[in-house]
C-alpha cells in the first residue's frame, strides 16, 4: 500500500472531544443542555445497533437523549403525531427518524414534517435547499463526515476537479454541494455516466456512493488521488460473522491513490460523531446562541 490511511477512528475520536467541549462550554455559559430523540419503527436488528449506538454516544457527550420504540405496525398518522410532539417539545433539539422505515410508511412525508432547525439529519427540502444556496443550516451527517476528512487531506480545495459516484439525497447531492462551496469542479456520476472509468480518472477527489460493492478499481484511480469510500457492505462468512467491504477495491486503489479512507475504520466512524454536531448546532440555531464553536474541522493530517 503507497496511500496514506485516512484514520475514520482518530478522525471521530477527535470530533467528538471538540464536540465535548462545547457542550460543556454551552452548559456552564448558557444553561443549555442539547437534546436528542431518535424514533424507530420496527424491529430491524442493524437499525437496532446504529440507534443505541446514537444514544449512548449523546449521553457519554454530555447530551440528554431519549429513544422512542413504535411497533411495525404504526400508521403514518401515529408517527407524524410523534413527530409534532418532538417539535414542540423545548427540551428536544434535534430529532433522528432511523431509516429505512417500514414499507408502508412514507419517509418523504416525516422528513418535511420535522421541524427545520431539529433536523439533525439534514433530509428537510429546505435543510438541502440552505445547503445548496449556500445558507445557515443542517447538513447530512455522512456527507458533512467526508468533507471533513477531504478538508483535512487537501490542504487547498479551490479548483480541484472532484468526482462524486452517486446522486442520494442522503450523500450524493450533499457532498456534491459541499465540494462545490468549496470551489471544487465538481462531476456527479451515476448509474446512467457513460464510461465512468474515465470520469474518475479525472478526480484529484473521488467520493464513491454508489452502493456497489468494491466497484471502484485501481485504474480508475488517478495517481495520488484522495478516495473516500462511503459504502458500506456487509458480507456473511462462515460462522455466523459477516466481512464489511466498501464501494471502492481497497488493495488495489490503495496502491495508486495519495490517501484513502479504509472500510471498515473510515467514514461510517463519521457519522455518529457529526449526528453529535448536528444536534449541538441545532441547539444553538434554536437559541441563537453565536458564541459556542460548533466543530467544523479535524486536526489536519
Ligand atoms: P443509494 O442507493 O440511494 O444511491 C446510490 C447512487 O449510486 C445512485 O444515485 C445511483 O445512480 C448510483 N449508482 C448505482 N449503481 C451505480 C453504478 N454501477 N455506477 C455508477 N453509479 C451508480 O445509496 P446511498 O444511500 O447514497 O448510499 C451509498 C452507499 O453508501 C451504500 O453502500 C450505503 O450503504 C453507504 N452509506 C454509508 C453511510 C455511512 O454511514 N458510512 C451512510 C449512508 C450510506
Amino acid at each position: 500500500m503507497t496511500a496514506r490511511l485516512i484514520d475514520g477512528k482518530t478522525a471521530s475520536a477527535a470530533l467528538k472531544q471538540s464536540v465535548a467541549t462545547a457542550v460543556a462550554a454551552l452548559k456552564s455559559k448558557h444553561g443549555l443542555v442539547p437534546g436528542l430523540a431518535t424514533i424507530l419503527v420496527g424491529e430491524d436488528p442493524a437499525s437496532e445497533v446504529y440507534v443505541a449506538s446514537k444514544q449512548k454516544t449523546a449521553h457519554e457527550l454530555g447530551m440528554t437523549s431519549t429513544q422512542h420504540n413504535l411497533p411495525a405496525e404504526t400508521t403514518q398518522a401515529e408517527l407524524l403525531a410523534l413527530v409534532a410532539k418532538l417539535n414542540a417539545d423545548k427540551a428536544v433539539n434535534g430529532i433522528l427518524v432511523q431509516m429505512p422505515l417500514p414499507k408502508h410508511l412514507n419517509a418523504y412525508e416525516v422528513q418535511v414534517a420535522t421541524a427545520v432547525l431539529k433536523d439533525v439529519d439534514g433530509l428537510h427540502p429546505e435543510s438541502a435547499g440552505r445547503l445548496v444556496t449556500g445558507g445557515e443550516g443542517l447538513v447530512p451527517c455522512t456527507p458533512l463526515g467526508a468533507m471533513m476528512m477531504i478538508k483535512a487531506n487537501v490542504p487547498d480545495l479551490a479548483g480541484k476537479n472532484a468526482v462524486v459516484i452517486g446522486r442520494s439525497n442522503l450523500v450524493g447531492k450533499p457532498i456534491a454541494s459541499l465540494l462545490l462551496n468549496a470551489n471544487c469542479t465538481v462531476t456527479i456520476a451515476h448509474s446512467k455516466t457513460k464510461d465512468l472509468p474515465a470520469v474518475c480518472r479525472t478526480a484529484d477527489i473521488l467520493v464513491v456512493a454508489a452502493g456497489q460493492r468494491e466497484m471502484v478499481r485501481g485504474d480508475w484511480v488517478k495517481p495520488g488521488a484522495t478516495v473516500i469510500d462511503v459504502g458500506i457492505h456487509r458480507i456473511p462468512i462462515e460462522g455466523g460473522k459477516t466481512r464489511i467491504r466498501g464501494d471502492v477495491n481497497f488493495d488495489e486503489a490503495s496502491q495508486v491513490a495519495g490517501a484513502i479512507t479504509p472500510v471498515p475504520g473510515g467514514v461510517g466512524l463519521m457519522t455518529v460523531a457529526c449526528l453529535m454536531v448536528n444536534t449541538l448546532k441545532a441547539c444553538c440555531l434554536q437559541h441563537g446562541i453565536t458564541d459556542i464553536e460548533i466543530p467544523t474541522t479535524l486536526p489536519k493530517a
